[in-house]
């Protein structure tokens, strides 16, 4: 994964601000979440930039992307797969290689990563779970069937998947109110077969059967 921030990433995020556009994409995959900014996140529970783990992270680790944080954070995270100790003397691999970078306590600035990481919203957290939803979205059969037939101009199947662009770039949007931008992920909800909807045809069921009997009442055959 690509941990810099390119100069197009940089370029965009300086006239987003200058003309006022959001990063206003109804879901970002993981992927593209790990690419934002890692410091003064766009979406992110404010915390200072001081202390000794914040510059350490900044000077030594060149933490940059939120990818980057992910990266340093692992340890913490995936403590059983990982033979991190929580002490500054862990002589993991990570750490080891921390230490090659002049990191003095390279325990506390994996879990500063961790907590920098919680600190973002769910929507735009690529450590965010994608929610169960429900089965409408389209298999790779009917998708490759789909492109086939925008060829060939013929009817598509709805796809209801929101899933996001494949670069941040088509993200952004003018012409969007700031205030109404939600950061909870979208979802589609799981649903079951709608009780409410056998009503309908009980009353269909009995508009016939009442039909039925009066045309016989009437000796209609
Ligand atoms: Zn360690
Ligand atoms: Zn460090």
């Amino acid at each position: 994964m690509n941990t810099r921030i390119s100069n197009d990433i940089k370029r965009m995020l300086r006239i987003a601000k200058k003309y006022k556009i959001n990063l206003a994409a109804i879901r970002l995959t993981p992927h593209l979440n790990a690419q934002l900014p890692a410091w003064y996140h766009i979406a992110a529970e404010h915390k200072t930039m001081q202390g000794a783990t914040t510059r350490c992270l900044v000077q030594k680790h060149k933490i940059a992307t939120v990818a980057d944080l992910l990266k340093t954070s692992n340890r913490i995270r995936n403590a059983e797969t990982e033979q991190h100790q929580p002490s500054p003397y862990c002589r993991c691999r990570d750490c080891n290689s921390d230490r090659l970078l002049n990191c003095l306590n390279p325990h506390a600035c994996a879990t500063e990563a961790s907590v920098r990481l919680q600190k973002i919203t769910p929507k735009l957290n690529p450590l965010t779970r994608p929610p169960l939803h429900d089965n409408l979205s389209l298999t790779p059969t009917r998708k490759a069937r789909n492109s086939i037939a925008k060829k060939r101009n013929e009817d598509i199947t709805f796809n209801p998947s929101v899933t996001s662009k494949t670069n941040l770039a088509e993200c952004f949007r003018i012409f969007t109110n700031p205030d109404k931008i939600s950061n909870l992920p979208a979802t589609r909800h799981l649903t079951c077969p709608q009780v409410g909807d056998l009503p309908t045809i009980t009353v269909a069921t009995h508009y016939f059967i009442k039909v039925a009997r009066t045309t016989m009442s009437l000796g209609w055959r």
